[in-house]
């Protein structure tokens, strides 16, 4: 039997695509980006971690396992209770993770069932993926969050793991193939964050027709206490988020430039 291997689902996500959604978390990512706030979605493993919980005073530790084995059946028992709320708003379901194309069978399968249901489905993507994987689900979805995050390959290689030009080959062939999708560009100061990258985000964007939509995404270090209890490197327990004043400017320049912005998912 089919099965996946997930590490969280969301209910009443409301940042991760349009209305209400359900936002179910895959495990599993071939990127390392140093900025990660989902470091405990990188590995496909299933990991333990110890929790500490305080009763009355006292301190209790419980081990927990990141990630379990689903059925497409068990995932879809949790998408079907909310669908009022997806009606009502305007949501459904957002596949997010880590990379859900790493699992294309089971994010085929789930999208699947999705689309029977009339649930409208959300990718919210790295790009980094075989084309042919791409091309064998991107029928099944109605949106792409499709993230971008730095245009020079060999900067990508160093604050993301892996080379970017399968990533832009995609991005170009989903457009071309008249699919719907919001670029995502997390800003990270002095990294994502400087006028060449932007300068060439934009040039990039305006190389594709039908790229008119942007999500501004700043950094925070909301994760930093992951990276203590997954005992990984934190390359950025020294950074800061950019500014209001920052985030603003961008917005502005991304809009003068002709893109509908939004800061945030
Ligand atoms: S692509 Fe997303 S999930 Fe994967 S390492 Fe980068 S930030 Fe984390």
């Amino acid at each position: 039997m089919l099965q996946g291997k997930i590490f969280d689902i969301k209910r009443y996500a409301l940042h991760d695509g349009p209305g209400i959604r359900q936002t179910v978390f895959f495990k599993g990512c071939p990127l390392r980006c140093w900025w990660c706030h989902n470091p405990e979605s990188q590995s496909i493993k299933t990991e333990i971690i110890t929790r500490e919980m305080k009763l009355d005073g006292d301190s209790y530790y419980e081990d927990v396992p990141v990630g379990r084995l689903m059925t497409v059946d068990d995932v879809m028992a949790e998408v079907l209770k909310e669908t009022v709320f997806y009606d009502e708003s305007g949501g459904g379901v957002t596949f997010s993770g880590g990379e859900p194309l790493l699992q294309a069978e089971f994010l085929k399968a789930l999208a699947a069932e999705c689309r029977r249901d009339n649930i409208h489905t959300v990718l919210d993507t790295c790009g980094y993926a075989n084309p042919e994987t791409v091309d064998s689900v991107a029928d099944l979805i109605d949106l792409f969050l499709f993230d971008i995050k730095l245009i020079d390959e060999e900067r990508h290689r160093e604050y993301a793991g892996a080379s970017n030009r399968i990533i832009l080959q995609n991005l170009r062939r989903l457009a071309a193939n008249g699919h719907k999708i919001i670029i995502r560009f997390p800003v990270i100061p002095d990294i994502t964050d400087t006028d060449e990258n932007i300068a060439g985000l934009i040039g990039l964007l305006h190389s594709i027709p039908s790229m008119n939509e942007v999500d501004l995404l700043p950094y925070h270090s909301i994760a930093n206490h992951k990276y203590l209890q997954f005992e990984m490197e934190n390359k950025m327990k020294d950074a800061q988020p950019p500014s209001d004043e920052r985030m603003n400017m961008l917005k502005e320049h991304f809009e003068q430039n002709g893109f509908s912005v939004k800061i945030g998912g």
